[in-house]
Protein backbone atom coordinates (compact mmCIF):
# COMPACT_ATOMS: atom_id res chain seq x y z
CA UNK A 1 0.00 0.00 0.00
CA UNK A 2 1.39 3.69 -0.87
CA UNK A 3 1.35 6.16 1.45
CA UNK A 4 1.55 9.84 1.54
CA UNK A 5 2.45 11.71 4.28
CA UNK A 6 1.72 15.74 3.11
CA UNK A 7 2.93 18.75 5.10
CA UNK A 8 1.11 21.82 4.19
CA UNK A 9 1.42 25.08 6.11
CA UNK A 10 -1.69 26.87 7.32
CA UNK A 11 -2.54 30.19 6.34
CA UNK A 12 -2.29 32.09 9.87
CA UNK A 13 -1.26 30.13 13.32
CA UNK A 14 -3.96 27.79 14.35
CA UNK A 15 -4.19 25.51 17.61
CA UNK A 16 -0.64 26.49 18.07
CA UNK A 17 0.37 25.16 14.28
CA UNK A 18 1.74 26.48 11.22
CA UNK A 19 2.00 23.41 9.21
CA UNK A 20 -1.03 20.83 8.93
CA UNK A 21 0.83 17.13 8.40
CA UNK A 22 -1.11 13.48 8.24
CA UNK A 23 -0.93 10.61 5.87
CA UNK A 24 -3.08 9.68 3.41
CA UNK A 25 -3.43 6.34 1.55
CA UNK A 26 -6.03 4.73 -0.94
CA UNK A 27 -7.70 2.07 -0.68
CA UNK A 28 -11.15 -0.34 -1.87
CA UNK A 29 -13.96 2.02 -0.75
CA UNK A 30 -11.40 5.12 -1.52
CA UNK A 31 -8.81 7.93 0.15
CA UNK A 32 -8.42 7.86 3.80
CA UNK A 33 -6.63 10.51 5.60
CA UNK A 34 -5.63 10.23 9.22
CA UNK A 35 -4.15 13.16 10.75
CA UNK A 36 -4.29 13.54 14.54
CA UNK A 37 -2.56 16.50 15.42
CA UNK A 38 0.63 15.98 17.29
CA UNK A 39 -0.52 16.82 20.91
CA UNK A 40 -2.89 13.28 20.56
CA UNK A 41 -0.69 10.76 21.70
CA UNK A 42 -1.09 6.77 22.29
CA UNK A 43 -4.60 4.84 23.15
CA UNK A 44 -6.02 8.62 22.03
CA UNK A 45 -4.78 7.93 18.36
CA UNK A 46 -6.67 4.50 17.58
CA UNK A 47 -10.01 6.04 16.87
CA UNK A 48 -8.34 8.58 14.63
CA UNK A 49 -7.31 5.45 12.49
CA UNK A 50 -10.28 3.61 12.64
CA UNK A 51 -11.83 6.64 10.99
CA UNK A 52 -9.02 5.93 8.32
CA UNK A 53 -9.91 2.89 7.99
CA UNK A 54 -13.30 3.22 7.50
CA UNK A 55 -12.82 5.67 4.56
CA UNK A 56 -10.34 3.61 2.96
CA UNK A 57 -11.92 -0.08 3.75
CA UNK A 58 -15.92 0.56 3.62
CA UNK A 59 -18.58 2.56 1.95
CA UNK A 60 -19.50 5.36 4.04
CA UNK A 61 -23.60 5.79 5.34
CA UNK A 62 -26.49 6.74 2.52
CA UNK A 63 -26.33 10.51 2.31
CA UNK A 64 -30.32 11.94 2.72
CA UNK A 65 -28.62 15.35 0.71
CA UNK A 66 -26.50 16.33 -1.53
CA UNK A 67 -25.35 19.58 0.18
CA UNK A 68 -24.71 21.03 3.69
CA UNK A 69 -24.77 24.70 4.93
CA UNK A 70 -21.91 25.88 6.76
CA UNK A 71 -20.38 28.73 8.70
CA UNK A 72 -17.71 30.94 8.23
CA UNK A 73 -15.36 31.25 11.53
CA UNK A 74 -14.18 34.48 12.48
CA UNK A 75 -10.70 33.96 14.48
CA UNK A 76 -9.70 36.55 17.08
CA UNK A 77 -9.38 39.86 15.04
CA UNK A 78 -10.30 43.14 15.27
CA UNK A 79 -14.15 44.30 14.75
CA UNK A 80 -13.38 45.71 10.85
CA UNK A 81 -11.69 42.51 9.77
CA UNK A 82 -14.31 40.44 11.43
CA UNK A 83 -17.02 42.18 9.32
CA UNK A 84 -15.13 41.82 6.37
CA UNK A 85 -14.54 38.22 7.11
CA UNK A 86 -18.19 37.51 7.80
CA UNK A 87 -18.95 39.72 4.46
CA UNK A 88 -16.79 37.80 2.24
CA UNK A 89 -17.79 34.21 2.83
CA UNK A 90 -21.62 33.78 1.45
CA UNK A 91 -22.32 32.55 4.86
CA UNK A 92 -25.36 33.30 6.85
CA UNK A 93 -24.10 31.31 10.00
CA UNK A 94 -21.22 32.68 11.31
CA UNK A 95 -18.61 30.79 14.62
CA UNK A 96 -17.02 34.06 16.33
CA UNK A 97 -13.77 33.16 18.89
CA UNK A 98 -13.79 34.42 22.10
CA UNK A 99 -12.45 34.49 25.44
CA UNK A 100 -8.81 34.44 24.21
CA UNK A 101 -6.19 35.11 27.21
CA UNK A 102 -4.21 37.74 25.28
CA UNK A 103 -8.01 39.66 24.69
CA UNK A 104 -10.84 40.96 27.28
CA UNK A 105 -14.28 40.94 27.08
CA UNK A 106 -15.07 44.68 25.05
CA UNK A 107 -13.07 43.16 22.37
CA UNK A 108 -15.41 39.90 22.27
CA UNK A 109 -18.10 42.59 22.43
CA UNK A 110 -16.67 44.67 19.82
CA UNK A 111 -16.18 41.68 17.34
CA UNK A 112 -19.61 40.18 17.85
CA UNK A 113 -21.10 43.48 17.22
CA UNK A 114 -19.30 43.90 13.68
CA UNK A 115 -20.16 40.24 13.20
CA UNK A 116 -24.00 40.67 14.02
CA UNK A 117 -24.08 43.80 11.47
CA UNK A 118 -22.03 42.09 8.75
CA UNK A 119 -25.12 39.04 9.28
CA UNK A 120 -27.77 41.38 9.34
CA UNK A 121 -30.48 40.26 12.35
CA UNK A 122 -31.69 37.14 10.49
CA UNK A 123 -27.94 35.82 10.19
CA UNK A 124 -27.04 32.58 12.77
CA UNK A 125 -24.24 34.20 15.39
CA UNK A 126 -22.77 31.53 17.61
CA UNK A 127 -19.31 31.91 19.56
CA UNK A 128 -17.06 29.24 20.46
CA UNK A 129 -14.88 29.67 23.87
CA UNK A 130 -13.18 26.67 24.27
CA UNK A 131 -13.32 26.06 27.17
CA UNK A 132 -11.71 29.28 28.70
CA UNK A 133 -14.25 30.17 31.02
CA UNK A 134 -15.02 28.96 34.56
CA UNK A 135 -18.67 28.91 35.19
CA UNK A 136 -19.15 32.31 37.47
CA UNK A 137 -17.31 34.26 34.39
CA UNK A 138 -19.21 32.14 32.21
CA UNK A 139 -23.00 32.84 33.33
CA UNK A 140 -21.98 36.55 33.81
CA UNK A 141 -19.86 36.70 29.97
CA UNK A 142 -23.02 35.07 28.75
CA UNK A 143 -26.06 37.41 30.39
CA UNK A 144 -23.99 40.34 28.60
CA UNK A 145 -23.30 38.09 24.97
CA UNK A 146 -27.06 37.31 24.91
CA UNK A 147 -28.53 40.39 23.44
CA UNK A 148 -26.39 39.13 20.13
CA UNK A 149 -29.16 36.38 20.04
CA UNK A 150 -26.42 33.95 20.09
CA UNK A 151 -27.56 30.64 18.42
CA UNK A 152 -25.66 28.65 21.15
CA UNK A 153 -22.51 29.39 22.97
CA UNK A 154 -20.03 26.50 22.09
CA UNK A 155 -17.70 24.72 25.28
CA UNK A 156 -17.51 27.81 27.48
CA UNK A 157 -16.45 25.93 30.33
CA UNK A 158 -13.98 23.16 30.35
CA UNK A 159 -15.51 20.37 32.27
CA UNK A 160 -18.73 18.72 31.53
CA UNK A 161 -20.05 19.11 35.33
CA UNK A 162 -19.20 22.80 34.68
CA UNK A 163 -21.39 22.93 31.56
CA UNK A 164 -24.24 21.34 33.24
CA UNK A 165 -23.80 23.84 36.26
CA UNK A 166 -23.91 26.43 33.78
CA UNK A 167 -26.99 25.54 31.93
CA UNK A 168 -28.91 25.02 35.29
CA UNK A 169 -27.08 28.97 36.33
CA UNK A 170 -28.27 29.78 32.84
CA UNK A 171 -32.16 28.38 32.94
CA UNK A 172 -32.65 30.44 36.29
CA UNK A 173 -31.00 33.65 35.21
CA UNK A 174 -33.73 33.55 32.39
CA UNK A 175 -30.72 33.90 29.86
CA UNK A 176 -31.39 31.94 26.75
CA UNK A 177 -28.78 30.81 25.11
CA UNK A 178 -28.29 26.94 24.05
CA UNK A 179 -24.99 25.76 24.68
CA UNK A 180 -22.77 23.39 22.78
CA UNK A 181 -20.90 20.66 23.99
CA UNK A 182 -17.36 19.98 21.71
CA UNK A 183 -14.17 19.03 23.78
CA UNK A 184 -16.80 17.31 26.14
CA UNK A 185 -17.80 15.33 23.36
CA UNK A 186 -14.58 14.70 21.58
CA UNK A 187 -11.73 14.37 24.29
CA UNK A 188 -13.96 13.48 27.37
CA UNK A 189 -13.86 9.79 26.78
CA UNK A 190 -17.40 9.39 27.57
CA UNK A 191 -19.47 11.65 25.03
CA UNK A 192 -22.95 10.48 26.78
CA UNK A 193 -21.82 11.98 30.01
CA UNK A 194 -23.07 15.30 28.27
CA UNK A 195 -26.85 13.72 27.48
CA UNK A 196 -26.33 11.88 31.25
CA UNK A 197 -25.56 15.05 33.31
CA UNK A 198 -27.71 17.14 30.67
CA UNK A 199 -24.70 19.66 30.10
CA UNK A 200 -25.69 20.78 26.74
CA UNK A 201 -28.45 21.50 23.71
CA UNK A 202 -26.22 20.58 20.81
CA UNK A 203 -23.43 18.19 20.09
CA UNK A 204 -20.23 18.80 18.04
CA UNK A 205 -18.80 15.76 16.00
CA UNK A 206 -16.00 15.03 14.44
CA UNK A 207 -15.30 12.17 12.47
CA UNK A 208 -11.51 11.37 13.11
CA UNK A 209 -11.51 11.84 17.01
CA UNK A 210 -14.74 10.24 16.88
CA UNK A 211 -13.57 6.86 15.17
CA UNK A 212 -15.39 7.28 11.85
CA UNK A 213 -18.76 8.48 10.12
CA UNK A 214 -20.28 5.24 10.91
CA UNK A 215 -19.40 5.30 14.46
CA UNK A 216 -20.56 9.22 14.73
CA UNK A 217 -23.82 8.25 12.97
CA UNK A 218 -24.40 5.89 16.31
CA UNK A 219 -23.37 8.37 18.44
CA UNK A 220 -25.62 10.97 17.00
CA UNK A 221 -28.68 8.84 17.70
CA UNK A 222 -27.38 7.69 21.20
CA UNK A 223 -27.25 11.24 22.20
CA UNK A 224 -30.46 12.60 20.79
CA UNK A 225 -29.00 15.76 20.49
CA UNK A 226 -29.06 18.11 17.28
CA UNK A 227 -25.21 17.51 15.53
CA UNK A 228 -23.23 19.75 14.16
CA UNK A 229 -20.44 18.28 11.95
CA UNK A 230 -17.27 19.86 12.13
CA UNK A 231 -13.78 19.45 10.80
CA UNK A 232 -10.16 18.64 12.56
CA UNK A 233 -8.78 20.80 9.69
CA UNK A 234 -7.86 17.98 6.98
CA UNK A 235 -7.34 18.65 3.56
CA UNK A 236 -10.12 17.56 1.25
CA UNK A 237 -9.56 13.92 1.77
CA UNK A 238 -10.57 13.92 5.59
CA UNK A 239 -12.95 16.51 4.84
CA UNK A 240 -14.88 14.70 2.45
CA UNK A 241 -15.79 11.99 5.74
CA UNK A 242 -17.15 15.01 7.84
CA UNK A 243 -19.30 16.18 4.29
CA UNK A 244 -20.49 12.73 4.05
CA UNK A 245 -21.66 12.24 8.01
CA UNK A 246 -23.31 15.49 7.49
CA UNK A 247 -25.05 14.16 4.75
CA UNK A 248 -26.27 10.99 6.30
CA UNK A 249 -27.49 12.67 9.54
CA UNK A 250 -31.28 12.40 9.62
CA UNK A 251 -31.85 16.23 11.02
CA UNK A 252 -29.19 18.85 10.04
CA UNK A 253 -30.72 21.64 11.78
CA UNK A 254 -27.30 23.99 12.24
CA UNK A 255 -24.73 24.59 9.59
CA UNK A 256 -21.85 22.88 9.84
CA UNK A 257 -17.83 23.61 10.81
CA UNK A 258 -16.59 21.79 7.81
CA UNK A 259 -15.41 24.99 5.04
CA UNK A 260 -12.20 24.58 6.80
CA UNK A 261 -9.68 23.74 3.53
CA UNK A 262 -9.05 27.38 2.54
CA UNK A 263 -7.28 27.63 5.98
CA UNK A 264 -4.77 25.39 3.99
CA UNK A 265 -2.65 27.35 1.59
CA UNK A 266 -2.97 24.01 -0.74
CA UNK A 267 -5.03 20.79 -1.32
CA UNK A 268 -4.08 17.33 -2.17
CA UNK A 269 -6.99 17.66 -4.98
CA UNK A 270 -7.73 19.79 -7.99
CA UNK A 271 -11.37 21.56 -6.26
CA UNK A 272 -10.81 21.59 -2.85
CA UNK A 273 -13.98 20.92 -1.36
CA UNK A 274 -15.27 24.59 0.03
CA UNK A 275 -18.49 26.26 -0.06
CA UNK A 276 -20.19 28.62 -1.90
CA UNK A 277 -22.53 31.12 -0.91
CA UNK A 278 -22.23 29.16 2.08
CA UNK A 279 -23.24 25.89 0.99
CA UNK A 280 -20.69 22.44 0.61
CA UNK A 281 -21.74 20.53 -2.38
CA UNK A 282 -21.38 16.97 -0.95
CA UNK A 283 -18.88 15.23 -3.08
CA UNK A 284 -15.10 12.83 -2.49
CA UNK A 285 -12.62 14.50 -5.05
CA UNK A 286 -9.36 11.86 -5.36
CA UNK A 287 -5.83 13.74 -4.66
CA UNK A 288 -3.53 14.15 -8.02
CA UNK A 289 -0.13 12.72 -7.96
CA UNK A 290 1.57 16.07 -9.12
CA UNK A 291 -0.42 17.68 -5.70
CA UNK A 292 1.06 14.55 -3.25
CA UNK A 293 3.90 15.16 -4.79
CA UNK A 294 4.50 18.62 -4.36
CA UNK A 295 3.05 18.52 -1.12
CA UNK A 296 4.84 15.92 0.49
CA UNK A 297 7.12 16.04 3.29
CA UNK A 298 10.50 15.68 4.03
CA UNK A 299 11.74 12.34 4.90
CA UNK A 300 12.13 12.96 8.58
CA UNK A 301 8.19 13.57 9.01
CA UNK A 302 7.39 11.14 6.68
CA UNK A 303 9.43 8.56 8.87
CA UNK A 304 7.92 10.22 11.98
CA UNK A 305 4.25 9.43 10.51
CA UNK A 306 5.00 6.33 9.45
CA UNK A 307 6.11 5.28 13.36
CA UNK A 308 3.20 6.74 14.73
CA UNK A 309 0.87 4.70 12.53
CA UNK A 310 2.71 1.67 12.94
CA UNK A 311 2.38 1.74 16.51
CA UNK A 312 -1.31 3.13 16.57
CA UNK A 313 -2.01 0.33 14.37
CA UNK A 314 -0.50 -2.09 17.05
CA UNK A 315 -2.86 -0.62 19.82
CA UNK A 316 -5.77 -0.65 17.32
CA UNK A 317 -5.19 -4.48 16.60
MG1 LIG B 1 -14.94 24.13 19.21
Amino acid sequence: MDTYVYAIPLRTRFRGIDVREGLLWEGPAGWAEWSPFLDYSGAELVPWLRAAREAAERPWPAPVRDRVPVNVTVPVVGPDQAHAIVTGSGCRTAKVKVADPRTVLAEDIARLEAVRDALGPAGRLRIDANGAWDVDTARRNLAELARFDLEYAEQPCPDVEDLAALRRHLAHDGIDVPIAADESIRRSGDPERVVALEAADVAVLKVQPLGGVAACLELAERLGLPVVVSSALETSVGLAAGLALAAALPELPYACGLNTSRLLVDDVVDEPLAAVDGWMEVRRPVPTPTRLAALAADPATAGKWARRREATGRLAG
